[in-house]
C-alpha cells in the first residue's frame, strides 16, 4: 500500500517525520508513514477552501448521491477494509466485518437521506411587514481529527454529516491507525470532487496542532482524550472556531437487586470488554446493589475468565490486544495501583495477556470504592471495577460523581425505578437493561468533560451547519 496524503485531487508523500505503524498483535512494524509538513497541511486547507465554494452550493440531492456512492464503494471493498482494520487494530476480523462495517455503511447512507429531509421553522411575519426565514448553511472547512479505537467508523461519523451539510474537510486519522484512511482516501478521490475531503497523516502535536491552529479552518471536530479536547478549545479561541468534541467516558452501570442477573452478567461480559475495553462507552464502572453483589461478582468473574483472546484461530477470538505497548502499560499501571488498596480484590485477570503483542487479560476488580482511581479515571482497557451500594439514591449520586458524562446504564425489572434513575443521570445516553447499543438515527455524544456535539442522527447535521436568519421587507 502506498502511504500517501490526499490533498485536493493529488496524492503525495508526507515530507516530515517518518513514523512506524505497528501491528498490536505482534508488536512488529506494518509500514512506515511520513507525516505531512506544515506546507502540506496548508495546501490541504487551501484545497478544501477552494472546493467549498462549489460544494456548499450543490443541492442536498446531489450531495446525497455522492454519499451513497461512498457507501456502495465501502460495501464493495468491505473485505479489504475488514482485513486492514483488523491488522492495524488487532481486532478480531469478525467484529470488524459483522459489527463495524454494516454500521459504517449505514452511517454514510443515513446522512445521504437525512440531508434531504432537514427542515427549519416555517417562514413567517414576526414583525409586521417583514418576512423572516431560517436557513441552515454549511460552516466552511472542517478540521477533523480521529482516534485509534474505531478508525474507519470515526471517519464515517465525522465525514458523512460534515460533507452532507455542504462543508469540506481536512481529515487526520490517528497516527497509530492510518491504514483504512489510506484506502478510503483512494476511494474518496475517485468519487468526490477534488478538495471536498483531504486526508493527511501525522502525529497530534505536529500535524494535528497545525490543523487546529490554521486560520482557514472554520470548525474543529475531534474525538479523543479530554486533554486533547482542551488543547483544541484553546486553539479554537484564537480565531473563534466552532468546536465539536467527543472526549472520554467512564460509563457507570447501576445494577439493582431486582435485575435479571444472567442478562447483566452476559451484558457486562460483552459490553465491558468489547474492543478490549477501548471504547468510550465501555460498561466499566459497575455499581451493584448489596443483595446481589456477591453472586454478581462470582458470576461475572467466571464469565469474564472465559473470554477468548490471542488464539491462533482468529475466528474464535472475542477480544484483541490493546493498541500499543504504551496503552497496555497504562492499563497495567491502573491495575497495579488498584491492587495496592487493601479493600480491592482482583477476581480474574490482572496480568499481561501475552509475551508478544499488547494483550492484557480481561480483568475484574471487585470491592472498589468511589474515590478509587480505577472508579474515577478512564482506563480504556479490558478492566471493569465493581462497587457495592445499598440505597437507590446512593447509586445515582455516585454514578454522577464523575468528570465524565458520555454513557450510562441501569439494570432492573422495575421500569419506574429505571426511568427515575435515567431522569437523574447526567450522561449523554442512558440504556435500560442493555448497554452500548448504537443506531445511526440516534445521537451519540457527551455532557460534562466528555465534550459536546453529537455524532450520528440529525443532531450531527445540525452541529455541522449554521442557523441563519434572512429577513425580507415586504411593504
Ligand atoms: P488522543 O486525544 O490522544 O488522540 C486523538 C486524536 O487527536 C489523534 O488523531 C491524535 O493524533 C490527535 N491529537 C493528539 N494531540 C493533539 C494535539 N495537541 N492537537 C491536535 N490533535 C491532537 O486520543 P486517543 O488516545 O487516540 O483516543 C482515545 C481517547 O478517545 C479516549 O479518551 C476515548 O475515550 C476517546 N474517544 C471518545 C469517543 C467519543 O465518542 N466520545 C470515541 C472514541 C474515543
Amino acid at each position: 500500500m502506498d502511504a500517501q496524503l490526499l490533498i485536493g485531487s493529488s496524492f503525495e508523500l508526507g515530507t516530515e517525520f517518518e513514523g512506524e505503524v505497528i501491528n498490536p498483535k505482534t508488536g512488529l512494524k506494518i509500514i512506515d508513514l511520513a507525516e505531512a509538513s506544515e506546507r502540506q497541511v496548508d495546501a490541504a486547507v487551501t484545497a478544501a477552501q477552494k472546493a467549498f465554494s462549489s460544494w456548499s452550493r450543490t443541492t442536498p440531492s446531489e450531495r446525497a448521491s455522492y454519499l451513497l456512492r461512498v457507501a456502495d464503494a465501502i460495501e464493495r471493498h468491505a473485505d479489504d477494509f475488514a482485513t486492514l482494520e483488523a491488522l492495524n487494530c488487532g481486532k478480531p476480523i469478525t467484529a470488524v466485518r459483522n459489527d463495524e462495517l454494516p454500521a459504517i455503511i449505514d452511517c454514510w447512507r443515513f446522512f445521504a437521506g437525512a440531508v434531504r429531509t432537514m427542515h427549519a421553522p416555517v417562514a413567517g411575519e414576526y414583525l409586521q411587514g417583514y418576512t423572516s426565514m431560517i436557513r441552515r448553511d454549511a460552516v466552511g472547512v472542517i478540521g477533523s481529527i480521529a482516534p485509534w479505537n474505531y478508525p474507519l467508523m470515526m471517519m464515517a461519523w465525522k465525514l458523512a454529516p460534515a460533507i452532507a451539510g455542504g462543508n469540506t474537510v481536512v481529515f487526520k486519522p490517528s497516527e497509530q491507525t492510518p491504514l483504512t484512511a489510506l484506502k478510503m482516501a483512494g476511494l474518496l478521490a475517485e468519487i468526490l470532487p477534488a478538495g471536498v475531503v483531504n486526508v493527511i497523516h501525522g502525529r497530534g502535536e505536529t500535524v494535528g496542532n497545525a490543523i487546529i491552529n490554521h486560520a482557514g479552518v472554520a470548525m474543529l471536530s475531534i474525538t479523543g482524550d479530554i486533554t486533547t479536547g482542551k488543547k483544541v478549545m484553546q486553539a479554537a479561541a484564537t480565531t473563534v472556531k466552532r468546536t465539536h468534541l467527543e472526549l472520554g467516558g467512564k460509563a457507570p452501570v447501576i445494577i439493582y437487586d431486582d435485575a435479571d442477573l444472567e442478562a447483566v452478567v452476559e451484558g457486562i461480559r460483552t459490553f465491558g470488554y468489547y474492543n478490549a475495553g477501548q471504547d468510550c462507552t465501555a460498561a466499566c464502572r459497575i455499581y451493584a446493589q448489596a443483595g446481589i453483589y456477591e453472586k454478581f461478582v462470582a458470576d461475572l468473574t467466571s464469565a469474564v475468565s472465559s473470554i477468548r483472546y490471542n488464539n491462533p484461530d482468529d475466528a474464535t477470538n472475542e477480544m484483541g490486544p490493546l493498541i500499543s505497548a504504551r496503552q497496555r502499560d497504562r492499563v497495567a499501571g491502573f491495575v497495579i495501583r488498584a491492587e495496592e488498596q487493601k479493600h480491592i480484590e482482583i477476581t480474574t485477570g490482572g496480568s499481561l495477556g501475552s509475551e508478544k503483542g499488547f494483550f492484557y487479560q480481561p480483568t475484574v476488580i471487585a470491592g472498589a470504592i468511589q474515590d478509587d482511581e480505577v472508579v474515577q479515571r478512564e482506563v480504556f482497557g479490558p478492566v471493569v471495577s465493581v462497587t457495592r451500594f445499598t440505597s437507590d439514591d446512593q447509586a445515582v449520586i455516585w454514578a454522577n460523581d464523575s468528570d465524565y458524562g458520555l454513557a450510562s446504564s441501569v439494570w432492573t425489572r422495575d421500569i419506574s425505578k429505571a426511568m427515575k434513575a435515567a431522569s437523574r443521570l447526567q450522561y449523554g445516553c442512558t440504556w435500560i437493561n442493555t448497554h452500548f447499543m448504537l443506531t445511526t438515527e440516534m445521537p451519540h455524544g457527551g455532557v460534562k468533560q466528555s465534550g459536546y456535539g453529537k455524532d450520528m442522527s440529525v443532531y450531527a447535521l445540525e452541529d455541522y451547519t449554521s442557523v441563519r436568519h434572512v429577513m425580507i421587507r415586504c411593504t
